[in-house]
């Protein structure tokens, strides 16, 4: 008999500015889903933003964030999105810099971790809007470590430069 794990909900943030953005991010939704530990619960819009940091002239982003359950551990489930991204040819000669994919586990459940090869929460999520806004759009009641995420992306250096959302995951996203 094999002991079923338990089910954990986590958050995950795609991100891609460069290449066919909008189908990338479609099919790596498809492929972080494509396993029986991971079960898709819920899909952001998908917004246009402006890249935060990293060299000028890049390309805007499209971001999304998706909620899975999952039974993979936390740096399984790392693994995983990381074999996603590599399938996606991301290069990472540059920090911050443009790239085919970015996958970041935002949330695991309530898990704190400190590690800086899994810091959870995402030490950086909370002050992203391009994280924060389309995860609120998902679920107006989310909350990261005890605050509201809606409040949080208003709140974002980074809200100005997202551009119009309410967009189907299909529909390429565009700036109002
Ligand atoms: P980046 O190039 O910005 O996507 O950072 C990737 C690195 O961040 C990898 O080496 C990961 O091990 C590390 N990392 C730490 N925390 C996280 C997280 N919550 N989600 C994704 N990667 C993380």
């Amino acid at each position: 008999m094999t002991l079923q794990r338990p089910l954990t909900r986590a958050i995950l943030a795609l991100g891609s500015n460069l290449g066919e953005r909008q189908g990338t991010l479609s099919a790596a939704v498809g492929e972080l889903v494509d396993r029986p530990e991971v079960r898709l619960v819920d899909v952001s819009p998908v917004v246009s933003t402006k890249p935060v940091g990293g060299p000028g002239g890049q390309p805007d982003f499209l971001n999304m964030v998706i909620a899975v359950d999952t039974t993979l551990e936390p740096l399984e489930l790392l693994a995983h999105c990381q074999a996603v991204e590599l399938a996606h040819h991301r290069e990472r000669k540059v920090r911050w810099g443009a790239r085919t994919l970015d996958v970041d586990i935002i949330t695991y459940d309530d898990v704190e971790s400190a590690d800086p090869e899994l810091t959870l929460p995402h030490p950086r999520a909370a002050g992203r809007a391009f994280v924060l806004y389309p995860w609120s759009l998902m679920d107006p009641g989310a909350t990261l470590a005890g605050r509201s995420v809606a409040e949080l992306a208003a709140a974002a250096a980074d809200m100005p430069g997202i551009g119009h959302a309410g967009l189907d995951p299909v529909d390429e996203g565009r700036p109002a």
